[in-house]
């Protein structure tokens, strides 16, 4: 497995087609690990995958977590490894903004609520990040998690709209035994905030089974998603959202396209969002 960490040694590497692209922060758990499977059988015996590492400081607000975001870089190059990724690019800050960078993407529907709502530098410091990578890396395919749904629908409309030769694959949530969504923030829970953080996924998954049964309101669902979150007394909710799962905008009624349920809930100083999403089809 190449490590490259400037831009001429990673334009250099031959390139092997199809090229499948895995973008993370690192800090890599089995979320990430299963990203890298599904981009190995994509990538075929002839393919290549490459993911990168990067901990892109402009989707980040001054006050968020940025400097405690956990870097275990060796481990992670382990990982990676023993996943068969064939290349990662872990590029320093300085090798991808200039001191005076200027040029941003910025996607104003898709992004529009929930995170952007609550983080409004995030989306247009992912848009950026992952057209330059996307530049840089020349994928034919990248894969982004279902886990961070709104991210994963407006990497879409960015490919479309700016017309990006590059298919994009979702892939599932990969959950802990007792629900619990992976995330790389995870570490930072406390042993009790850990052990009341699965109210998040049961609430979701209690939401789901409602809608496999029918016959219910938007408004009564969420009520319900948003007490059983707050039956673990140390969560803080930021959002419980109802969405049409294509455009992200808000909805009264589960349509015929099914409806997205996404939350952000704040346990202590540590934000986690997770969602689910029913489809009639
Ligand atoms: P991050 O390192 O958090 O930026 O995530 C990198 C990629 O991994 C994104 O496409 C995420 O959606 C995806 N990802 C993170 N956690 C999970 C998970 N638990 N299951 C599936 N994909 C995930």
């Amino acid at each position: 497995m190449r490590v490259i960490r400037d831009i001429p040694t990673l334009r250099a590497l031959p390139v092997a087609s199809p090229r499948v692209l895995v973008p993370t922060m690192g800090a890599l758990h089995e979320g990430h690990l299963q990203l890298v499977d599904l981009a190995r059988r994509h990538a075929g015996p002839d393919g290549e995958v490459v993911a990168t590492v990067f901990v892109n400081p402009t989707q980040f607000a001054p006050h968020e977590d940025f400097d405690r975001y956990p870097r275990p870089f060796e481990a992670d190059m382990a990982l990676l490894e023993s996943r068969g990724c064939d290349a990662v690019f872990a590029p320093g800050r300085e090798a991808m903004y200039a001191p005076d960078a200027s040029v941003k993407i910025i996607e104003t529907a898709i992004g529009a609520g929930l995170e952007g709502a609550s983080r409004p530098q995030f989306f247009s410091g992912v848009c950026t990040v992952v057209a330059k990578l996307f530049n840089l890396v020349r994928p034919d395919i990248a894969i982004f998690g279902e886990k961070d749904y709104q991210q994963l629908a407006v990497i879409r409309r960015l490919v479309r709209d700016l017309d990006f030769p590059i298919e994009i694959v979702a892939a599932p949530t990969v959950r802990e035994p007792d629900g619990l969504a992976m995330s790389s923030r995870n570490a930072y829970l406390s042993p009790e905030e850990r052990r009341q953080s699965v109210v998040i996924s049961a609430a979701l998954s209690e939401a789901r089974l409602s809608m496999e049964q029918g016959c219910i309101g938007v408004a009564t669902l969420l009520d319900r998603v948003r007490e059983r979150i707050a039956s673990g007394p140390l969560a803080r909710i930021d959002y419980v959202a109802g969405v049409h799962p294509d455009t992200l905008e808000p909805v009264d009624t589960v349509g015929l396209d099914g409806l997205l349920i996404a939350v952000a809930v704040w346990f202590g100083k540590t934000r986690l969002i997770d969602n689910v999403c029913w489809r009639r089809r």
